[in-house]
């Protein structure tokens, strides 16, 4: 055979050779380089989008502080007589004068099944008790399933005031809420002020869109709401007022807390904080909504939890239960039009 390389001329040589060390070299050195490029966009990406949750966790928290702070100062006015009574439980010490206790005897008599629709839907059984309502908003997250985990080891049932997440991960956790037979509440369907308090009719799309979501993954209706930054928030530009009408007409009730674990704030207090926070609010009223937060950065909460668990059943009297149809809600929005 020929060799053809002998009759090329040698600027026809040098250019092959420029293309062979191109490909050789050149290339490789522009994949990685390329390569090295992606990798670092999206880490950053990353970041940025870590950084993006944590300012709207932040404006959360702010929002909720916020709130917080109007509830306190409408107390501090003289408006408590709008919500529930701050008195303990009177308890004696001996049993036959104790009302609870008898309820308790009544107890034992009815089969577990029975018990366990009394205490689901039936709050009457629970007459002076002292009643804490344990809330969690912001989920689902790894973190709901830890603390599903805590509350089944407890034996406690507890309300969560859910967003739409959708994925498998995340509908398994909708469908545990219901089936361990706590409270699936709604927290609006995107947690984002600009699209749920848009309007009127934004609200209504957003929290029914919500509402069947979460029907399609678990099969329950959710009929209990709480507002994102609670009813007394101040970034909604429409009256709150309408949004509650708006509820109301479709059979949905709206809770705001008394009582607050503290955890929405950045930087997040530790556990012996959120844990003071809950106790000595508790101590406080005969029945405490309890806001709890079960993001995944609530690390502190999760660890609290299990300890705030054990001093409310070390209370007399008391008694751990879901929100449902027959709580009485607590509204920071009623206590702000009466001040
Ligand atoms: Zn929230």
């Amino acid at each position: 055979m020929e060799d053809n390389s002998a009759q090329m001329s040698p600027k026809r040589k040098r250019r092959i050779r420029r293309i062979r060390k191109f490909i050789f070299i050149g290339f490789p050195i522009i994949f990685i380089s390329e390569l090295a490029l992606c990798i670092f966009l999206i880490a950053r990406l990353n970041v940025l989008h870590r950084n993006l949750n944590r300012a709207k966790d932040e404006i959360n928290a702010y929002l909720e502080m916020q709130s917080e702070w109007d509830f306190k100062e409408s107390i501090r006015a003289g408006a408590e007589e709008n919500i529930l009574p701050a008195s303990p439980v009177p308890v004696t010490d001996n049993p036959s004068e104790n009302k609870a206790d008898s309820k308790k005897e009544s107890q034992q008599v009815l089969n577990p099944e029975e018990v366990k629709n009394l205490t689901l839907s039936n709050e009457e059984l629970y007459d002076g008790y002292r009643k804490v309502y344990l809330t969690f908003d912001d989920g689902p997250s790894a973190n709901t399933t830890a603390i599903l985990d805590i509350l089944k080891r407890y034996d406690v049932k507890a309300t969560f005031f859910v967003i739409r997440r959708e994925g498998r991960n995340n509908e398994k956790i909708y469908r545990r809420i219901v089936d361990e037979g706590h409270t699936l509440g709604m927290h609006s369907n995107t947690h984002e002020y600009s699209v749920c308090y848009a309007s009127e009719e934004a609200f209504k799309n957003d929290t029914l869109t919500l509402r069947d979501f979460l029907y399609l993954v678990t099969g329950v209706e959710s009929n209990v709401y709480r507002f994102p930054g609670g009813s007394s928030n101040r970034v909604s530009p429409v009256d709150v007022k309408l949004f509650a009408n708006i509820l109301h007409e479709s059979g949905i009730e709206y809770y705001d807390w008394n009582v607050s674990a503290g955890d929405a704030v950045y930087p997040l207090p530790d556990a012996d904080t959120i844990y003071r926070n809950v106790v000595n609010g508790i101590m406080n009223y005969d029945e405490s909504i309890v806001l709890l937060h079960d993001l995944p950065s609530k690390k502190s909460t999760l660890e609290a939890l299990p300890r705030i668990i054990e001093f409310i059943k070390s209370l007399d009297n008391t008694v751990i239960l879901p929100i449902t149809d027959s709580t009485v809600p607590i509204q920071h929005l009623i206590v702000n039009d009466n001040k």
